[in-house]
């Protein structure tokens, strides 16, 4: 007679999912990971995709691909709604198939989405830097403006469309800034008749008093030298109140308030936990922070749950901060303690976090990072900026060919990932009009017993 092995059910494909899945590949367990997308995103590299420099294929490495000599595990492409935690069972579905997992052990790992403060109406005109599709998105905004600039023949309409506001200084904010700075400057110096793109305005808008505020004062100082430099103009004091589709509204701590016309905005201004923090709560009755991330126990458990535990972004403990080391450590953590509870070992204790510093770029060959007592700026940091990111994507091919983009876009300002569709363009708003339950029939035609537009909300099983 076998006996079943221990369950492990894993949600999330980012850091903190995947690298718990690898550190339990020789554990006498087996692995389910669900995710909701089927690749590995490197999120830090998203605002290369949204301005061109790198290919989605490059930072976001098929997750089964990666796990495909790992025997123990199985990847599936689904959707969490829902975690039922006295029966044990995740109910996930793929589009409109619904289906429930049960576990032994569960590690969440969904990350944190983009906050709008309150303000969700913003997304439309502001995507956030979170996923392939928004960066996509960003790209086709980003080149169409300048696009439509070269043939519009109203002046004012041009001024709007080649000023690109930046909402959130922190280091996503920063490096886009610099990065749509760079495109306009350099990339697309020669490719235009009408205008000349390097007149093009990016205005990043933060409510803090610097930016990079985690960095210190000293780097935040630096970056927001090199950025004025580049001809970013960096707004701090300010609060971004209102976004519509032609501009964005500003109040600044003296109380002024102002309209900056523009239509390409970016918004990197503030994390929200995963919608799965929620349904744990109420559950669990444990509490959420301000950003809806689980206030965890100190083996990263959920309180009153030894066997399911909460890792990376979604997790709120002390000094770990919403970083890819952070989500790497926990998993690891959760990871040891899962294996050693199957295999009847010793099982660790309080999670120990090692800050191993943070790094941003401001632009090519320049950089800041903050390493223990050290602060580096210019060059060094970019270069350690750029070895640190290289070593972190998944995936041998992944690193190769970025590494041929980022040489062929240092070296000649020139950027491969120009291709922009009407898909990107109009995604969004599409699948906001077709509704949530209206695509699995795209991928294997109508399935039978599938629910349709209406009728999910009757038929949803998780709904009983
Ligand atoms: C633009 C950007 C730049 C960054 N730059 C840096 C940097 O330079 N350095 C650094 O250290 N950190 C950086 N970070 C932070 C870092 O990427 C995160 O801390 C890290 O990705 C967190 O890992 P995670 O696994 O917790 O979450 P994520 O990587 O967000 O992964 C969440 C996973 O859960 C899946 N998921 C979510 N909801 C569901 C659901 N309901 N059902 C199924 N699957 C679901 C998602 O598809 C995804 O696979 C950056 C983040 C962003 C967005």
């Amino acid at each position: 007679m076998t006996t079943k092995r221990h369950h492990v059910v894993i949600i999330g494909s980012g850091f903190g999912g995947l690298f718990s899945a690898q550190a339990l590949k020789k554990a006498d367990v087996d692995v389910t990971l669900i995710a909701r997308t089927s690749h590995h995103l490197f999120q830090p590299l998203l605002y290369q995709v949204a301005t061109g420099v790198l290919s989605e294929g490059e930072i976001a490495p098929a997750t089964r691909e990666i796990l495909r000599r790992q025997k123990n595990a199985q990847v599936l492409l689904g959707l969490v709604d829902d975690i039922d935690l006295s029966a044990q069972v995740v109910k996930w579905r793929f589009h409109d198939e619904y289906q429930e997992t049960p576990y032994d052990s569960l590690i969440v790992a969904t990350g944190a989405g983009q906050s709008y403060f309150g303000n969700d109406h913003f997304a439309q005109y502001a995507p956030g830097m979170k996923t392939i599709d928004d960066a996509l998105e960003l790209r086709a905004r980003i080149f169409n403006a300048f696009e439509v600039a070269e043939f519009t023949e109203d002046e004012e309409e041009r001024r709007k469309l080649l000023t690109f506001v930046v909402a959130g200084a922190g280091p996503t904010g920063v490096e886009i800034a610099g990065q749509i700075r760079e495109l306009a400057a350099a990339t697309l110096r020669k490719d235009f008749r009408s205008f000349d793109p390097a007149s093009a305005r990016v205005i990043l808008v933060d409510g803090a008093d610097q930016v990079l505020p985690p960095f210190g004062p000293k780097l935040g100082k630096a970056t927001k030298k090199k950025l004025e430099s580049l001809g970013v103009e960096v707004q701090l004091n300010s609060f971004v109140t209102n976004v519509d589709d032609s501009g964005v509204e500003v109040k600044r701590k003296d109380g002024t308030t102002d309209r900056i016309e523009c239509f390409c905005k970016v918004w990197a201004a503030g994390v929200q936990g995963s919608h799965l923090g929620q349904t744990l709560a109420e559950q669990s009755g444990v509490e959420l922070d301000k950003a809806g991330r689980v206030l965890v126990e100190p083996d990263l458990s959920l309180p009153g749950n030894p066997n399911v535990f909460v890792i990376g972004d979604l997790m709120s403990y002390p000094d770990v901060p919403g970083m890819a080391q952070g989500a790497i450590q926990s998993a690891r953590h959760a990871a040891d303690i899962i294996a050693a509870r199957a295999e009847g070992r010793d099982v660790p204790g309080a999670f120990h976090y090692f800050d191993k510093g943070s790094m941003a770029t401001i632009a090519k060959y320049s950089g800041v990072a903050k390493i223990g007592p050290l602060r580096i700026t210019g060059f060094i940091a970019w270069i350690a900026w750029l070895f640190l990111h290289l070593l972190y994507i998944a995936g041998f091919k992944q690193r190769v060919t970025t590494l041929l983009s980022w040489t062929i876009s240092f070296v000649t300002n020139g950027r491969s990932q120009r291709v922009v569709t009407n898909q990107q363009l109009v995604g969004r708003l599409a699948i906001e009009e077709l509704g949530p339950h209206s695509s699995g029939r795209l991928i294997r035609g109508t399935v039978p017993g599938a629910v349709d537009g209406a009728d999910a909300e009757r038929i949803n099983p998780l709904k009983k």
